[in-house]
């Protein structure tokens, strides 16, 4: 057998979703090489998900994909809340009419506790127009590098590197490419089973029809501050969701909807377009509605998690390694932070700065992450469908009975006042998806790619909603506004690199910057130091907002991975160098650290 390979490349990226064309970006900054291919022949032809949370969006600032992002995602003020209906529209008077309404992801920019934890607000972008827009950016870094209507058909790996092989779907022909490691970025498709992983948890538990359409709806839907409509028309007694797709207009008077339904148990009108479209006309109450249809899709609501993402060099990427309910909009944004994650690391040992075990640390950070996730996409679907039981909606019950009950949410009556409040306190529990800050944004990686402190993890009141900003080895670098000396304003993680490590001193102090050039001279890591103050320094903390989380004193240090993950921090050290040098060996796995 011949050794020779058709191509040669240091990265293959297998898939070209959201998870692979990040994937693609972030190598590209960090210098390393990829080849990213899909086998559709081209980005998503369905919207899919819809939700980049704040995490997310840093990533894609990192990448200079945010402004291209926010030109196009839904505004803030068009995403502030969700709200549950009785239904779209009918002849009952109380048709359409809004149960409750609650704020989402932020309120639009509303919620002070979410400007403080970023510099990016959430954002509402489909996949069929985000993929594009990533795409283009993974293509402008890497000309030539993203290849659609190619599938991987087998892969072999040996301790050198991986064989995998290829099939142009157009030609039929097939060609192998070597590299040195794989992400299998294929939503789960093919590289699991190629490396005999396969995918644990629950399966097709609830199927779901999607219609995207366009169709105005204005002269019903309310609300221009609600992204996702939950509907209880009471004369079906099940759950439909509505949501706007823009691509212009993102309220009431969008252009293009996605309509969803889940059907019960193996209810064959799933399998009919026409049982389908016909279902959604008497769910929304419009008889005649005739919408342009784009595209009708069925898909099953899942929680599923693989039992290691890593196996030798090749790792598994996004939906490849855990699928979710998209109840949280947590699957996509999972994914670009596998992306985000794995990305630096294969750069640091690829280029023989960082040990291969720096590796390992994507699975043990990124598998509680990708669990959690899964659990609480799930339990978000399983409360939906609690709130519909605790209304008195029943699919098997007459409309009328269903009605009775609904509208016992609307009476003033002294003897409903216990059914609403229920009701209320019902709806409330559902700010777990809508608010679900700290799942989001505060969770915090327990690695070997992190020199804890043994400090005792902050009082946190609400471990779902509430992200607490702290420095402790794991968590997110909190956000902070900075000055620069030409006046600009920048976000502390705006200061990170591709592939660089952040030491941040405060103003005062210089010693740290002699740490850094030395383990940066001995380690061949760049580590730039920066120090932030008040009154003096590189960067001027106007607001006292890293003063205030900063938490070292002012002879210490927080040393952060390129990655905006702190990796390592100090109240102050008598030889700076020798514990900046120790504290960067443990993080990158370099077992025996150079001598200076
Ligand atoms: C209706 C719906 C709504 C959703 N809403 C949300 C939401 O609001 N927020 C959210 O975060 N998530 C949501 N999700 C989930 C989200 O769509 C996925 O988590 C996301 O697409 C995962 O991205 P990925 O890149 O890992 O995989 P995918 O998007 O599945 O991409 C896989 C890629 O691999 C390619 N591929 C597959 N097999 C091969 C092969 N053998 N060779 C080469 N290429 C291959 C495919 O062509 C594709 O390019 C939703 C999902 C659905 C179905």
């Amino acid at each position: 057998m011949s050794n020779a390979h058709d191509i040669d490349v240091p990265v293959l990226i297998v898939g070209a979703g959201g998870a692979g064309l990040t994937a693609s970006m972030l190598l590209s900054d960090l210098g390393v090489e990829t080849l990213t291919i899909s086998s559709a022949l081209t980005t998503s032809a369905l919207p899919k998900a819809h939700v980049i949370q704040q995490r997310a969006m840093e990533v894609f600032r990192h990448a200079g994909v945010a402004d291209d992002i926010y030109a196009r995602s839904a505004p803030p003020q068009n995403l502030a809340a969700t709200a549950w209906y009785a239904g779209l529209a009918g002849d009952d008077p109380d048709a359409g009419r809004r149960i409750a309404k609650q704020e989402s992801w932020g309120a639009g920019g509303a919620d002070p506790e979410w400007l403080i934890a970023s510099p990016c607000l959430q954002a509402n972008l489909p996949q069929i127009r985000l993929e594009p827009v990533l795409r283009a950016h993974a293509e402008s870094k890497s000309p030539g590098s993203i290849r659609f209507g190619q599938e991987l058909v087998e892969l072999t790996q040996d301790d050198s590197g991986v064989t995998a092989r290829i099939q142009d779907k157009s030609s039929g022909e097939t060609y192998t490419v070597r590299a040195q490691y794989l992400l299998g970025c294929d939503g789960g498709r093919t590289v699991g089973r190629q490396v005999g992983v396969e995918l644990e948890g629950m399966r097709d538990i609830l199927y779901t029809a999607s219609v995207h359409f366009t169709a105005d709806l204005s002269r019903w839907a309310t609300d221009p501050d609600v992204l996702i409509r939950w509907m209880w028309p009471p004369h079906v007694g099940l759950m439909s969701v509505l949501v706007p797709m823009g691509p212009e207009r993102w309220g009431p008077d969008s252009e293009e909807w996605v309509y969803h339904h889940s059907y019960p148990g193996e209810d064959t009108r799933l399998w009919d377009d026409e049982k389908i479209i016909a279902g959604m006309r008497d769910a929304l109450g419009i008889p005649d509605f005739a919408p342009e249809i784009h595209m009708i899709t069925r898909w099953s609501f899942e929680a599923l998690v693989a039992p290691q993402m890593r196996v030798g060099r090749v790792f598994l990427v996004g939906d490849a390694a855990h699928r979710h309910g998209p109840t949280g909009g947590l699957g996509l944004t999972t994914a670009i932070q596998d992306s985000r994650n794995i990305a630096w690391k294969l750069a640091a040992v690829l280029a023989g700065r960082a040990g291969d075990e720096l590796l390992d640390t994507y699975e043990q950070e990124r598998l509680p992450v990708a669990r959690r996730n899964v659990a609480r996409s799930t339990e978000n679907a399983m409360h939906h469908l609690a709130i519909g039981g605790a209304m008195g909606l029943d699919p098997a019950a007459t409309p009328e009975a269903n009605w009775a009950n609904l509208r016992r949410v609307w009476s003033a009556a002294p003897g409903d006042a216990e059914f609403r409040r229920r009701i209320r306190d019902m709806i409330a529990v559902q700010s777990q998806e809508f608010d679900e800050h700290n799942v989001e944004y505060g969770y915090r990686y327990e690695s070997d790619a992190v020199v804890g402190d043994g400090t005792p993890a902050p009082r946190n009141v609400d471990e779902v909603r509430v992200y607490v900003p702290d420095t402790r080895p794991g968590s997110p670098v909190p956000h902070a506004w900075l000055t620069a000396d030409d006046d600009s304003r920048l976000a502390i993680v705006d200061l990170i690199r591709p592939g660089e490590f952040i030491l941040i001193a405060d103003g005062a102090d210089d010693r740290w910057n002699a740490a850094a050039a030395d383990v940066q001279a001995a380690l061949g890591v760049v580590i730039r130091a920066v120090r932030i103050g008040h009154a003096n320094g590189d960067y001027l903390d106007h607001r006292l907002s890293w003063l205030r989380r900063r938490g070292v004193s002012a002879d210490g240090a927080v040393l952060v991975r390129p990655d905006g993950v702190v990796a390592w921090r100090t109240d102050g050290a008598d030889d700076p160098e020798q514990s900046l040098r120790d504290a960067v060996s443990a993080v990158l796995s370099l077992r025996v650290p150079v001598a200076s």
